[in-house]
């Protein structure tokens, strides 16, 4: 992945390939032949849809019955429900809806680090984390509000990788469970949230976003690059704990950093929850050479959420969505990975109003990146009734 990588539509169709240089009339034929097929040639639907698990949602326990339909609806066979609450605070609820939907809407168990320097904490860690483990729990979800809410005694942001927390993520490791864990946010959330903020319409409608400026009186932000420092430290310390870095690795607008993270730690792996049109934007061919590439490490999910409040898909406006656009938002996922649809919508138009282009991925490699992923990290298995 070369720096230079996160280019514009313009400059994208100004260097696609156009077989310059063929000498041969034959030749140059036969290219444009190819080129003509690979443009307009998006693959026939499979005879059967493929089976598919979104990793990364959001459903509030009063509502998992509508969410499980909306899900089935839209081709989702099993959603694994990042909200699923702490002992005491939902899990066990969670952990009832799994068994009352056939397995269809399972569950990360989440974690409160609000006293992670009292002197119980250590105990407190590990009694969280074997809650998760004995409810059930496919997994620990972590929020971004650990390195941008959390505040020790001092006042400081408890930082992602603050040494304190080692023994959370060392007992995940132990126990089996996969660290869901989402650091920082878009790189435009940190630059000034002024007209000239590629996602200024976001910013608008949830001014609380912005990470640019103060946390606190005298107390700045940290930068981006800062939060993702501390996330890759965290996944450096713990190699035998699996990570899955949520919204593409935390670093959309970088695949070749998420690259190097792969190269770096066997225990990443990633979804790409609310992130195609962030990563949809770098050129497909390189895209889809990534995707190729780390076929093994990529988790499909949406960060669809389902709530008292309404919809949102991937993020939302002033408004929730409603249901009614879940088949466009889904439907424009499946044409991104597997179709070569040149200048598409995004699945979520408010992140940025640009186009992206479908980057057309081999049924082996959709499979994986659909479900069997999934399977094999969180120990999932397709409900009975799958049909396929
Ligand atoms: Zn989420």
């Amino acid at each position: 992945m070369g720096t230079g990588m996160r280019t514009g539509q313009n400059e994208r169709r100004l260097a696609s390939p156009n077989g310059q240089g063929l000498g041969l009339l034959t030749a140059a034929a036969t290219v444009l032949f190819s080129i003509a097929c690979s443009r307009t040639s998006a693959p026939a639907a499979p005879a059967l849809p493929y089976p598919k698990i979104d990793v990364h949602t959001h459903v509030s326990a009063s509502h998992a019955a509508q969410a499980v339909n909306l899900f089935r609806e839209n081709g989702i066979d099993v959603a694994v429900n990042a909200s699923g609450g702490l002992l005491g605070q939902g899990l066990a609820t969670s952990r009832d809806l799994a068994a009352s939907t056939g397995g269809r809407l399972l569950y990360y168990c989440n974690v409160d680090f609000a006293e992670a320097d009292a002197a119980d904490w250590p105990q407190r860690a590990i009694q969280m984390v074997d809650d998760c483990k004995r409810l059930g729990a496919r997994g620990v979800k972590i929020f971004k509000a650990l390195g941008l809410g959390y505040r020790t005694s001092d006042g400081n942001l408890l930082a992602v990788d603050d040494p304190r927390l080692d023994i959370l993520f060392e007992r995940a490791g132990a126990l089996g469970l996969p660290v869901l864990i989402h650091s920082g946010d878009p790189v435009a959330f940190f630059t000034p949230p002024t007209r000239e903020n590629e996602r200024f319409e976001e910013l608008q409608a949830h001014p609380g976003w912005s990470f640019f400026g103060e946390s606190a009186p005298g107390r700045p932000w940290p930068s981006w690059d800062e939060l993702f420092a501390q996330y890759e430290r965290r996944v450096a310390r713990h190699p035998h704990t699996t990570f899955i870095g949520a919204h593409f690795g935390n670093a959309a607008e970088y695949p070749q950093r998420v690259a190097q993270m792969f190269a770096r730690y066997p225990n990443l792996v990633i979804d790409t929850a609310a992130r195609v049109p962030e990563f949809g934007r770098h050129p497909a061919s390189e895209m889809r050479a990534f995707f190729i590439r780390w076929q093994d490490r990529i988790l499909f999910g949406s960060d669809t959420g389902i709530d008292e409040e309404g919809l949102s898909l991937g993020s939302h406006g002033r408004e929730r969505d409603r249901a009614e656009r879940l088949p466009a938002f889904f439907a424009a996922h499946w044409r991104y990975f597997e179709t070569d649809t040149r200048r598409m919508a995004t699945p979520t138009p408010i992140q940025g109003r640009w186009t992206i282009d479908g980057i057309h991925l081999p049924a082996a490699v959709l499979r994986k990146i659909y479900a069997q992923n999934a399977m094999r990290i969180l120990h999932i298995q397709l409900p009975a009734t799958n049909p396929h």
